[in-house]
C-alpha cells in the first residue's frame, strides 16, 4: 500500500514516520509512505502558498493551485488516482472501522490543511473524503494525517509481529482491551492477577474476555451495542448490572 501525505511540513511528518514500528515497516517495504511538500507546487517566487481571506477576518488561507497541482502531479507520478482524504475538524470522526476499510485500499493521499484552512474551491473540485480526529481544533492536519497513516499501517500484513496484536485490541471488535501486566510480579504492594501465572490458557482467555467486557461496560457501554457477544458474554454482563 502507498500513502502520500500532502503537507507544508514534510519533515515534521517524516520525523515521526522514520521511527519505531512504522519506520521499520517502511524500511522493510511493508508500506510505502511519502511526504510531499505542497510548497514545491507554488508558482510564487517567494514560495508563498497562502493568502488573506476574502471578506476579511483573521489568519491565512491555503490557496487552491498549489494543492490542486500537487495532487495532480501525484496522480501522474503514481499512475493512479489515490483516494484523497482531507483532514479537517469538519469531517466525519475517525473510527477503527473506517481505518480497517482504508487499509484495504492501494493508494491513499492525505491532505493537511494549515493556518485557517484551505480555499473551499479545491474541496469542491477534488471532493475528498473529509475526516476529523475529534471535536477539537489543531494548528494543522499533520498530526491527524500521522494518526491515519499510523493506524492504517499497523493493519497491514507483516507490520505487527502477529495478527492477534490488533485483533484483541480496543475497538477492533467493539470492545476495550483487558488490562495488561509485565514484570515485576509485585510493585508497591500490587501483584499481578494470579490467573495470568497459571499457564492455563483457557482460564486466561476467559479472564481476559470478562475483563474486556467489564471495562467496556463500565467505560464505554455504548460500544457493547455493536459488539459480537456470545450467550456466555451476555450472562456475564447481566451479572454486572
Ligand atoms: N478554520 C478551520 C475550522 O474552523 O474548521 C480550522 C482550521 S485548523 C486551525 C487548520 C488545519 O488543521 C485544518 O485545515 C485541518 O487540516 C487541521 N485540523 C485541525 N483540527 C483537526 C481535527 N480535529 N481533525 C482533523 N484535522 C484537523
Amino acid at each position: 500500500m502507498r500513502i502520500d501525505i500532502l503537507t507544508l511540513f514534510p519533515e515534521m511528518c517524516n520525523a515521526y514516520l522514520s521511527e519505531s514500528i512504522i519506520g521499520r515497516a517502511r524500511k522493510a517495504g511493508k508500506v510505502q509512505i511519502e511526504c510531499v511538500d505542497i510548497r514545491d507546487y507554488t508558482k510564487d517566487k517567494h514560495r508563498r502558498v497562502d493568502d488573506t481571506p476574502y471578506g476579511g477576518g483573521m489568519g491565512m488561507i491555503m490557496q487552491v493551485e498549489p494543492i490542486y497541482d500537487c495532487y495532480n502531479s501525484l496522480c501522474r507520478k503514481t499512475g493512479a488516482k489515490p483516494h484523497l482524504i482531507y483532514l479537517t475538524p469538519q469531517g466525519k470522526t475517525l473510527t477503527q472501522k473506517r481505518v480497517r476499510e482504508l487499509a484495504q485500499m492501494d493508494n491513499i493521499a492525505l491532505l493537511c490543511g494549515h493556518y485557517e484552512g484551505i480555499d473551499e474551491r479545491v474541496i469542491e473540485e477534488l471532493q475528498p473524503e473529509e475526516i476529523s480526529v475529534g471535536d477539537y481544533v489543531l494548528t494543522g492536519g499533520e498530526l491527524p494525517a500521522l494518526i491515519l497513516a499510523d493506524s492504517i499501517s499497523r493493519m497491514l500484513p507483516g507490520v505487527l509481529s502477529e495478527d492477534e496484536c490488533f485483533e484483541e485490541e480496543s475497538h477492533y471488535s467493539s470492545l476495550l482491551e483487558y488490562p495488561q501486566y509485565t514484570r515485576p510480579y509485585e510493585w508497591r504492594g500490587r501483584t499481578v492477577p494470579d490467573v495470568l501465572l497459571t499457564g492455563h490458557h483457557a482460564n486466561v482467555d476467559k479472564w481476559r474476555r470478562q475483563q474486556s467486557l467489564k471495562r467496556t461496560f463500565e467505560r464505554r457501554p455504548d460500544m457493547l451495542e455493536k459488539a459480537d457477544l456470545s450467550e456466555e458474554d451476555r450472562e456475564y454482563l447481566s451479572d454486572l448490572k
